[in-house]
């Protein structure tokens, strides 16, 4: 179906730096060019909340089984098409900000997914089957955590409210045609039609999507209105939402070049910042503005999408020129050297951030990720086994250990614990590549072979995932267990594929019995 690019599936620095230094280093935030999508809209004065009833036109287009159905392929053609990040603690940075929105203000009962996208773009969109993709560049241009939860806020409240369900009418049959079609209408409305990557397919399949996926006036109001409650029960500033826009609304008006077709016919206005805003305050309590968490992961996602040798030397010039640095500038500068190939130094910077609790997780990771690239595994080993004590599930946490281990000569080791962290629905891709590596140099080839294989299943690479999958099951040895376990993924990829072929099928379920 289309070629693996590895590349695209990692945060290789593509984007150069166009930004502009603004009062210290990491000031330094690049204004991408305009592409809004689902998140840009006017809005008024609002009506009631409503949550979605049984039995409502919704349920009707598209059950809630479907919806989770057509969201599951839709994640890997949406991991196909744009360059999803799979840096492990950005992903794990935004997969617990969308956990604690949702955790705190629904009880649907909804599987969400929460990807960042590495496009220096301003943009955030929301699928079917609970996926909520934000930009590294809305990341960057967030100055405060409350900003970008106040974004992935009203994006959840279109999945929540079932605003996309709604807007899809031709639901009889879902299938991987279905998801292709509706990928496509959801990227010619967030990234207008512009170029997606690699697939080829979907640019012709977005000139014939028969409408754009816009979502209504009375839907955005509701979005915003949902969204404020998520963030005062999730304890963050509900006016970061209001905040954002009048950002967006000041960036707009600074904006150079052509306006994408979508905003403008969605343009922020001043009366949705001004109706956000009031809505905002009739919220009271203690909520928080801010975190270094959030600031960590922004900086962490600007050092890995800018050129490192720009960034070293535009800090060494600040640090020349006696501007004060803080603990984040100094962050950034470390991941830069590490990436361009100075660990050494990395660590030497990184042993002068005077880390806090909620930072020095962060700080010990890019530690460890130096040790690593340094080549000395072993310096590595022993402060990784202590946080994976101390964080036992955390999937970035597993991802360094295990990559430590398998560098360390103990394959068998790093795949214990992988074992466990791919098993979670959803898991980041990259432990999958991870998992390979350790299986091949622990002499287990179809584990090998079965993991490339769920990582091509996870960027909608089904042809070559079923290729990976055969060469397990010739392997001479393969435990009868694995066996087992092999055989009901390929046929489970079979039935997708014939999905593909045949419109009208139904998508597989994940026990691989065929959904009515
Ligand atoms: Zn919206």
């Amino acid at each position: 179906m289309r070629t693996l690019n590895l590349a695209s599936s990692r945060d290789a620095s593509q984007s150069p730096v166009n930004g502009l230094l603004v009062a210290g280093f990491l000031a330094a935030i690049i204004g991408g060019t305009w592409s809004t999508g689902a998140m840009i809209s006017n809005a008024g004065a609002g009506e009631a909340l409503r949550l979605p009833e049984m039995g409502d036109p919704a349920s009707i287009v598209l059950t809630p089984t479907q919806e989770a159905l057509l969201g599951e392929t839709l994640l890997t053609q949406i991991r196909g098409a744009l360059r999803v990040s799979t840096d492990p603690e950005l992903n794990d940075y935004v997969q617990a900000l969308g956990t604690r929105l949702t955790a705190a203000g629904l009880d649907s009962g909804m599987e969400f997914h929460f990807l960042l996208v590495a496009d220096r773009t301003i943009n955030a969109f929301a699928a079917p089957g609970g996926i909520v993709a934000v930009n590294t560049g809305l990341l960057l241009t967030a100055q405060s955590e409350s900003e970008l939860a106040g974004v992935m806020a009203h994006e959840i409240a279109h999945v929540e409210q079932r605003h996309l369900a709604r807007s899809y009418a031709n639901a009889g049959a879902i299938n991987l045609r279905t998801a292709l079609a509706m990928l496509a209408s959801i990227l010619a409305g967030a990234y207008g039609g512009a170029d997606v990557g690699s697939a080829a397919l979907l640019s012709s399949m977005a000139a014939g999507a028969q409408a754009q996926l816009a979502f209504s006036r009375a839907n955005e109001q509701e979005a915003d209105r949902v969204g404020i409650g998520l963030l005062a029960a999730a304890h963050f500033d509900p006016q970061g939402m209001p905040a954002f826009l009048q950002r967006l609304h000041e960036h707009s008006q600074l904006s150079v070049g052509p306006v994408p077709e979508y905003l403008s016919t969605h343009p922020v206005t001043l009366s949705r910042v001004s109706d956000t805003r009031s809505r905002a305050a009739q919220f009271t309590g203690s909520f928080a503005k801010d975190s270094a968490r959030f600031q960590f992961a922004k900086a962490r996602a600007l050092a890995l999408s800018t050129d490192p040798n720009s960034l070293i030397s535009q800090y060494e010039e600040t640090l020349r020129a006696g501007v004060a640095n803080d603990s984040t500038d100094r962050y950034v500068y470390a991941l830069a050297l590490t990436r361009a190939g100075e660990p050494e130094r990395s660590i030497e910077v990184l042993n002068t951030i005077d880390a806090t609790p909620e930072t020095s997780l962060h700080v010990d990771l890019a530690i460890a990720q130096a040790h690593l690239s340094a080549g000395d595994p072993q310096l590595a080993l022993a402060p990784l086994q202590r946080l994976n004590e101390i964080y036992p599930e955390q999937e970035s946490i597993i991802y360094y250990l295990a990559q430590a281990l398998t560098d360390a000569g103990r394959p068998h080791d790093a795949l214990n614990h992988l074992d466990e962290a791919t098993r979670v629905e959803g898991h980041n891709p990259a432990l999958d590549q991870l998992r390979a590596e350790a299986a091949a140099r622990a002499s287990l080839p179809w584990i090998s072979h079965e993991a490339l294989a769920d990582y091509y299943s996870a960027y909608g690479q089904f042809g070559a995932a079923l290729q990976k999958l055969e060469l397990a099951l010739a392997t001479s040895h393969i435990d009868p267990i694995a066996r087992i376990r092999i055989r009901s993924k390929r046929d489970r990829l079979i039935e997708l594929q014939q999905g593909e072929d045949r419109p009208g099928e139904q998508l597989p379920t994940r026990s691989g019995s065929v959904a009515r």
